[in-house]
C-alpha cells in the first residue's frame, strides 16, 4: 500500500515537546503547511526557530492554521522572507488575534534582541538579529485571505478538501480533517490542535471526529486530569467575596489572550447575576485590552452560555466596571485606587510587564490578595510566589510577601487526561494510526499507553523530522 501513495506528512515540530507545532502534508500534486508555530523556552529553542532545509526548499501551496497561540503561528513571518505567496488559512479569530499575538512577538524580540546585544557589544562577541521585523509580521498578516467558517469544507490545494470544526481552546481555534486524494487512493488525516476542556468560558466545547487513516493528537495534559474547574470557580468566588469584606485590591497575573478574557467573563457571571456589587476591574495591559476586543468583535463563536450572559450583562455592564488601563500614567494611577477591586495585568507568569509594579508596590501590604491562575514556570517570579516565598526580588529591591497568595489550578484551556482520550474515542473505531504531538515524555508516554489499552492502538511517538506515511 506504501509503494501506491506519495502521500507523507513530515513533522516539524512539538515533537516531544508543547511549542514549534508545524506539519508538512506532501502529495504528487500539493503541499500544505498545518501551522507553523514558535519554538519557546525548551533547551536550544532559538536554534530551532528556523525555516529548515525541507521547508526553504518545497514550494508550499498553502499554509492552514488551528489557532492563534504563538507555538502555532509564530515562525509564519519566516516564510514571507522566504518569498512564500499563497494563502495562509484560518478562522477569523484566528487570523485577528494571530496578527495580535505576531505584533507582540515583533516587539519583544526587537526589545530581548536589543538586550542582549548591549551585553554582547560590550563583552566584544558578534550582534545578534531578531528573528523578524515588525515589516515581516505585516507582510504575514496580508496573507491571511479566505475566512475559513467551521464546517464549511474548503479546496486550499489540488485534491485536498479542509474542513475546519470547533476545538474549544480558544476562541476560534479548530481543530482540522484534511481529505486528501492521491493516485486514485483518499486519505483522511485529523490534525486535533489544542483541545480544549469541556465548559470553558466563552467558547463552544470541542467538537469530534468519526473517522481518520491518521490522527496528529496534542498530549499536553496526557498524564493527568486537571482540577476541576466548578472547584475551581468556588475558590474564585469566595477570594472575590472575601475582597468586598476587606475591600482588598486583587492582582491577577494574567495571560493577555484568552485567560484575561476568561477572567473578566468569571466577574460578569458574579456581577450580572447579582450575586456581587459591581466593583472596578481594571485591565492593565495593552494587548489583553485589544484581545478582549477582538473576542467581543466575533460573538458568533460564543457558546450559549456566553451568548446569554452577554444579554444579561447589558443593564449591570452600564455601570462600566472593566476599566481598560492603556497608557503607562493610567496604570501608575493604579497605586492610589482603593479596594474592593481587581487589576490584572502581565506578565502572566510575573517575569515582566506592569504586574512588576503592582506587586512591588502590594506584595508588602496583607491587605492585598494575588490570585495566580496560570501556569507559573520553574524559576519564574509567579513559581516563587505559589511556592509560598516569604520574600521576593523585583527591580533588584527585596519585597517581603505579606499578602495573601492563592493559587487556582482549574482553569486550563487544554483537555486532560480523561478528554483527551474520549476525544479519541470517537475516531478510534476506525483505527487510525495516531501521532502523539504537542507533549513532552511525561504527557505523551502515558497517553500512549492508555489509548494502546483502550483502543488497541500502538500509538507513533514521533522525533522532529520523523516521516509520517498512511
Ligand atoms: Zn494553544
Amino acid at each position: 500500500m506504501r509503494a501506491s501513495s506519495n502521500m507523507k506528512i513530515t513533522v516539524h515540530g512539538a515533537a516531544g515537546e508543547v511549542t514549534g507545532s508545524a506539519y508538512l502534508v506532501e502529495t504528487e500534486r500539493a503541499r500544505v503547511l498545518v501551522d507553523f508555530g514558535m519554538f519557546q523556552g525548551g533547551p536550544g529553542h532559538d536554534a530551532k526557530n528556523v525555516l529548515s532545509a525541507g521547508l526553504l526548499s518545497t514550494h508550499l501551496d498553502a499554509v492552514l492554521l488551528t489557532h492563534a497561540h504563538l507555538d502555532h503561528v509564530g515562525r509564519l513571518p519566516l516564510l514571507m522572507k522566504a518569498g512564500y505567496e499563497g494563502d495562509i488559512h484560518a478562522t477569523g479569530a484566528t487570523r485577528d488575534l494571530a496578527g495580535l499575538i505576531l505584533r507582540d512577538s515583533a516587539k519583544v524580540q526587537a526589545y530581548d534582541t536589543e538586550r542582549r546585544n548591549r551585553k554582547r557589544a560590550a563583552a566584544g562577541k558578534p550582534l545578534l538579529t531578531p528573528l523578524y521585523l515588525p515589516e515581516d509580521v505585516e507582510k504575514t498578516v496580508q496573507h491571511f485571505h479566505g475566512i475559513v467558517e467551521f464546517d464549511r469544507p474548503f479546496s486550499p490545494a489540488a485534491g485536498i478538501t479542509a474542513r475546519y470544526v470547533d476545538a474549544g481552546h480558544m476562541l476560534g481555534s479548530a481543530s482540522i480533517e484534511l481529505t486528501i486524494q492521491d493516485k486514485g487512493k483518499t486519505w483522511v488525516v485529523v490534525f486535533s490542535g489544542d483541545i480544549g476542556p469541556t465548559g470553558l468560558a466563552i467558547v463552544r466545547d470541542p467538537v469530534t471526529f468519526k473517522r481518520a487513516d491518521i490522527v496528529f493528537m496534542e498530549s499536553t495534559y496526557g498524564d493527568r486530569d486537571n482540577k476541576p474547574l466548578r472547584e475551581t470557580l468556588a475558590e474564585f468566588r469566595a477570594i472575590i467575596e472575601d475582597a468586598v469584606k476587606q475591600k482588598s485590591r486583587v492582582l491577577v497575573p494574567a495571560f493577555a489572550v484568552g485567560r484575561s478574557q476568561q477572567i473578566i467573563y468569571h466577574m460578569d457571571e458574579l456581577f450580572c447575576s447579582g450575586a456581587l456589587n459591581p466593583f472596578p476591574v481594571y485591565l492593565d495591559s495593552p494587548m489583553a485590552i485589544e484581545a478582549s476586543k477582538i473576542y467581543r468583535s466575533h460573538p458568533d463563536l460564543f457558546d450559549e452560555e456566553a451568548t446569554a450572559l452577554v444579554r444579561a450583562c447589558e443593564v449591570v455592564r452600564g455601570q462600566h466596571y472593566v476599566i481598560p488601563t492603556p497608557t503607562p500614567e493610567e496604570s501608575m494611577r493604579l497605586n492610589d485606587a482603593t479596594g474592593p477591586c481587581l487589576i490584572m495585568a502581565g506578565s502572566g507568569m510575573c517575569n515582566a510587564g506592569r504586574n512588576l509594579h503592582h506587586l512591588r508596590h502590594g506584595l508588602s501590604k496583607p491587605e492585598t490578595a494575588v490570585m495566580i491562575v496560570g501556569y507559573q514556570a520553574e524559576g519564574s517570579l509567579g513559581r516563587q510566589l505559589v511556592d509560598g516565598a516569604k520574600e521576593v526580588r523585583i527591580f533588584g529591591e527585596s519585597v517581603p510577601v505579606k499578602a495573601q497568595v492563592h493559587t487556582l489550578n482549574g482553569f486550563s484551556a487544554h483537555a486532560g487526561q480523561t478528554a483527551l482520550l474520549s476525544w479519541l474515542g470517537h475516531l478510534a473505531p476506525s483505527k487510525p494510526q495516531v501521532v502523539l504531538t504537542h507533549g513532552e515524555a511525561r504527557g505523551r508516554d502515558p497517553l500512549a499507553e492508555l489509548i494502546r489499552k483502550h483502543y488497541g492502538i500502538r500509538a507513533v511517538l514521533p522525533v522532529q523530522g520523523d516521516i509520517i506515511r498512511p
